[in-house]
């Protein structure tokens, strides 16, 4: 029952007006004279339509049609409707059974009361309500709609009926077949055991007699749906099946909706043609087919105009011939059907949208993110890249002048460095002339000699010595990491100045810890930085009392920093001066460069380390240097 309801909700206001608006057409009225016929609303007028379904409501293809009809109904008829539907159950049985018993329920419910239309879908529905009309409907307009022509009885038809025919045009529907699969030699042709499906197996028959040499049709008809499907399942090439019918089959069993077509396509493994609408979209290939929308539309407007008045007789259509052909592209990729070999005015419907055609909005922004990414990505690459360049520009100019400021430190060496090297060569002079002098004696005594040749040995290797350590650090070296252990590194340093400390009667005493302390840098600029801090101790102490000229370095561990600190006994570091130390050019000392601790901290900032200066209780000062240990 699909009929309308008009609910009207009446606020209290509104009903005052409307009673006011009562009295104000009253008096209209009066005023007026007599009044004319109230002209009727025609939405106000209720429509019986009796809707007769020739096999169930459900049943594919007569639901597809009388689906579509009623959602043309209710969208355009100008009057609410009250849909009335009926189902002729003996169309079901393959023996149809006595159909009094229904022709008499109908009577009792549209005795006195006929409905203002009645709607057949299907030829036996039709047939029905052609041969019942006298006794049930004499008067009552009827619309045939979804009647194959062949089916229609024309004898029978009077001045009150529409016929809205449609055309299976078998022919068109195998010829696709021959074009699509060319090498087709078997049809399977799956149709039920119905009385009018046996009337379509010979219909079929008689029309495709000319295909006779080209195909061999197999019918299905005399089988139960479960034995075709098993047959389905192993058909031989060049087969393919055509869905007929399948209403009921040989077995009486009724096969409503699509759950049959369905279970047939998950076994066949062949292609699956039908001329049925209906059934387009469930697995079936395609092509012309019948055209359920226009047929609905033509039933609608024979209904509506019926129902407005006009005569029957003079609603006439043509028969509707199948449309232009359709295809499921999902069928045509399943059984590898080019579209090449489609007619040109084919239509492929059902297409699987591409990756593209569906996140194409995604995509273009995920390229946007990715493209803006690399774009990212290239900067922050070159901004390391220069970078890189600059850290190795600006290590290479600390290179430099870390060794123009070991030239200056060496250069205020210069006179101890002299006297170290007086030493050892002064020795090997006197030795030398003691040994020439014993030797020119009558006796020399050999064992003497031989001493007096080991010191000089011993005198020669001394100074090779403090040429090679100068060397090492006077060497113009590029900066270079290497793993180091710091207690050699800073003993190097002490070597060098170790002399000179004699020289200057200064104490440099050298406290390392005893285990290892590895850390990664450059050896010539880390000993460098102690080397510089050991000559301003000592240079802080030289105006003290020789007594009290003492420098004190010692290495040792804290957490995961090796840590080195270099005393003096100085007069230590004004406090106002205690934060200019390590700033380029600040100096205490008439001919200082004060460079010496600006070149320092930076070395030991480009070692990841920290350098702090500060006064010792005693007086002096204190520098401690941290870098961080390896591993
Ligand atoms: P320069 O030795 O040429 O003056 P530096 O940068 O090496 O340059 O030292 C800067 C200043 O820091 C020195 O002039 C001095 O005033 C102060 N200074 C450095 N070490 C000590 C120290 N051990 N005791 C006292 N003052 C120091």
């Amino acid at each position: 029952m699909s009929g309308r309801m008009f609910i009207a909700s009446v606020k209290p206001w509104p009903l005052a007006a409307a009673w006011l608006g009562l009295g104000l057409l009253l008096a209209a009225c009066i005023l007026s004279g007599p009044a004319d016929a109230v002209e009727r609303d025609p939405r106000g007028e209720l429509k019986r339509v009796l809707m007769l379904h020739s096999f169930g409501r459900e049943f594919r293809p007569w639901s597809e049609y009388a689906r579509s009809i009623k959602a043309g109904l209710e969208r355009q008829s100008p009057w609410p409707l009250d849909i009335q539907e009926h189902t002729l159950l003996s169309a079901r049985f393959n023996n149809p059974g006595p159909e009094a018993p229904f022709v008499d329920y109908l009577d009792s419910l549209y005795q006195g009361a006929p409905p203002d239309i009645v709607l057949s879908i299907g030829a036996p529905a039709a047939r029905f309500v052609q041969r019942y009309r006298a006794k049930l409907f004499p008067d009552t307009p009827m619309v045939l709609t979804v009647v194959e022509q062949r089916l229609v009885k024309r004898d029978d038809l009077t001045d009150n009926d529409v016929v809205v025919a449609v055309r299976n045009d078998f022919m068109a529907a195998f010829s696709n077949i021959l074009r699509v699969r060319p090498d087709t030699k078997t049809v399977g042709m799956v149709i039920g055991a119905s009385p009018l499906e046996k009337f379509w197996i010979d219909e079929v028959k008689r029309e495709l007699k000319p295909l006779s040499d080209r195909v061999e049709l197999v019918w299905y008809s005399d089988l139960p749906f479960e034995e075709i499907l098993k047959r389905a399942a192993r058909l031989p090439p060049d087969t393919v099946l055509f869905w007929g019918l399948m209403s009921v089959d040989a077995a009486g069993i009724v096969h409503e909706g699509d759950l049959a077509l369905r279970r047939l396509r998950a076994v066949a493994n062949a292609p699956i043609f039908s001329y049925q609408e209906a059934f387009f979209g469930d697995g079936t290939i395609g092509g012309p087919m019948q055209l359920t929308g226009e047929t609905s539309r033509r039933t609608v407007d024979a209904v509506t105009r019926i129902l407005g008045g006009e005569r029957p007789a003079s609603i006439k259509y043509e028969t509707i011939e199948f449309g232009p052909p359709r295809y499921d592209w999902r069928e045509l990729q399943r059984w590898g059907i080019s579209e090449s070999s489609l007619p040109a005015d084919s239509e492929v419907v059902f297409r699987t949208p591409t990756m593209w055609e569906v996140y194409h909005r995604e995509i273009v922004l995920i390229a946007a993110i990715i493209l803006v990414q690399a774009g990212l990505i290239s900067g922050l690459l070159h901004e390391r890249q220069r970078r890189r360049v600059a850290e190795v520009e600006s290590r290479q100019r600390l290179a430099e002048l870390a060794h123009a400021n070991r030239y200056s430190a060496v250069g205020e060496l210069t006179t101890s460095i002299a006297h170290e090297l007086n030493q050892p060569l002064g020795s090997i002079l006197t030795n030398t002339e003691t040994a020439e002098l014993m030797l020119s004696g009558a006796s020399p005594d050999i064992d003497e000699i031989r001493l007096i040749l080991a010191d000089i040995r011993r005198d020669d290797q001394r100074a090779s010595e403090v040429i090679r350590r100068l060397r090492s650090v006077l060497r113009k070296s590029p900066f270079e990491i290497k793993d180091i252990e710091l207690n050699n590194t800073v003993r190097e340093a002490i070597d060098l100045v170790a002399a000179v400390a004699h020289g200057r009667r200064t104490m440099l005493i050298y406290l390392p810890i005893l285990s290892d302390l590895r850390v990664k840098g450059d050896p010539v600029q880390l000993q460098q930085v102690v080397l510089n801090v050991i000559i301003n101790a000592m240079d802080a102490v030289s105006d003290a009392d020789t007594q009290r000229r003492e420098v004190s370095v010692s290495t040792s561990r804290v957490g995961n920093q090796a840590e080195i600190k270099i005393a003096d006994t100085g007069s230590g570091i004004a406090a106002g001066d205690l934060a200019n130390v390590f700033k380029p050019f600040f100096t205490t000392k008439p001919q200082g460069m004060g460079m010496g601790l600006a070149i320092v901290r930076t070395i030991v900032e480009a070692h990841h380390g920290t350098i702090v200066a500060e006064n010792l209780p005693s007086g002096g000062a204190l520098f401690t240097i941290r870098y961080p240990i390896i591993g």
